[in-house]
């Protein structure tokens, strides 16, 4: 089951803006920008807003059909492991494996020795094409990649195998996701990742390292964008190559889990998936319901009524809408405006203040993330607020379409 060149993962936290996301894919086709949609939702957001996977599916079938999208698109069960899979097994057909958890966990010395066997024909000087720096690999380099690593790959197989033999093999997206570990992987890690991988027979199609800097929640970037850049050519060099030396899937590319919003390393990406000719999935995940929350403040009337309560509710409940989320966001307090300031603001005041527009000086980063983490509000709003996304369809849906087209498809895919 291939997934194509670029293949972007959407969230759709509500199940209602499947349709406005497929306009913002078709304009990317029509821009020459041919992308796989994707729709994930995680255990965790499905805990939250007290959905099921089958709800996802559904969802993506209906918004499908009323777009008239003919393309392959796929459901992703994100983030899950063995505990979690079964749950999502018949609603989807791309798996993120999440094996963050068990990075550092020892191998058995056995095993180990293993790895470093299978590996040693690369000890001495390594150098990947494309790769801006060449590798001194040695025995113990080896065996510190494995300590660190062959626990989480064996899971990643454990949890493939209990898919294949549910659902056959070849009739899902595999992905390997290492975003949410405490440290980030070195191209030359990732390599090996790769190769331990490949023994264990997974036939990974989609891989997402932790990155350097900081991927906060619905806000760019903070780190060293060249730094990044370095980092994320010399990660596609690592997966050419290790798609060569190890036969794995052809197609098997780069995810980056940008947490949304990771604007300023969009062009430096393009440029180098350009270069290469590379293949990327890219997970925007959650800002689709930034989009509905700025498209009810707009509407004014009953849909702004309901944007301040869902914030100043929020608010009061800080603590527990961010703890899900606390390695992931940067709030400072004193920067949330009060329940009065914001009771008082017209619809455009509360949009300029969620919406992400650096270059607007009404933006608040703050505010826009604590409401990321706040749909938990929205979710038990129920009926009233899915009532009130139905009655704003039109300003909403063109919010959702321009936001995927113009903020994240256009700078990053469009030209690469
Ligand atoms: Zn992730």
């Amino acid at each position: 089951m291939e997934l194509g060149r670029f293949s972007l993962g959407m969230g759709d936290r509500f199940g209602r803006e499947g349709a406005a996301q497929l306009d913002a894919v078709m304009a990317a086709g029509r821009l020459g920008a041919d992308l796989t949609p994707v729709w994930n939702k995680s255990n965790r957001e499905h805990t939250i807003v007290g959905t099921t996977p089958a709800d996802t599916r559904a969802a993506a079938d209906a918004a499908v059909r009323a777009a008239g999208w003919t393309g392959p698109y796929r459901v992703d069960a994100d983030h899950i492991n063995l505990k979690t899979v079964d749950g999502f097994m018949a609603s989807s057909d791309f798996f993120t494996l999440d094996v963050a958890d068990f990075i550092g966990e020892a191998p058995a010395e056995s095993d180990l020795a293993d790895f470093v066997k299978a590996n040693r024909r690369f000890v001495g000087r390594l150098a990947i094409p494309g790769a801006s720096l060449a590798l001194d690999v040695t025995d113990s380099s080896l065996a510190e990649i494995g300590r660190r690593n062959l626990v989480a790959v064996r899971q990643a197989a454990a949890t493939y195998r209990r898919i294949a033999s549910v659902k056959g093999p070849g009739t899902f997206v595999t992905e390997v996701s290492m975003d949410e570990s405490a440290e980030p992987q070195t191209p030359g890690e990732l390599f090996f990742i790769l190769a331990a991988l490949a023994a264990e027979g997974v036939p990974v199609q989609t891989i997402a390292p932790k990155f350097t800097g900081r991927f906060n929640k619905g806000v760019d970037y903070v780190g060293d964008v060249s730094r990044f850049e370095r980092e994320f050519g010399d990660d596609l060099a690592a997966i050419a190559y290790a798609v060569q030396t190890f036969a794995l899937p052809s197609g098997l590319k780069l995810s980056v889990h940008s947490g949304s919003d990771k604007f300023s390393l969009y062009a430096p990406m393009r440029r180098l998936l350009h270069a290469r000719r590379a293949g990327l999935h890219l997970k925007t995940a959650g800002t689709t319901w930034l989009e509905e929350a700025a498209g009810l403040a707009l509407a004014g009337g009953e849909g702004l009524a309901l944007a301040k309560e869902i914030y100043v509710e929020a608010l009061a409940r800080y603590d527990e809408m961010c703890k899900p989320y606390a390695t992931v966001i940067d709030i400072d307090r004193a920067r949330l405006p009060p329940p009065a300031v914001v009771q008082a603001w017209s619809g455009t005041q509360y949009a300029a203040a969620l919406r992400h527009d650096p270059a607007n000086p009404a933006f608040n980063p703050h505010l826009r993330q604590l409401m990321h983490v706040g749909y938990k509000v929205a979710a038990e709003k129920g009926t009233r607020y899915l009532q009130a996304l139905d009655a704003n369809r039109v300003t909403i849906g063109g919010l959702v379409t321009a936001n995927l087209l113009e903020k994240h498809i256009r700078p990053l895919f469009v030209g690469a």
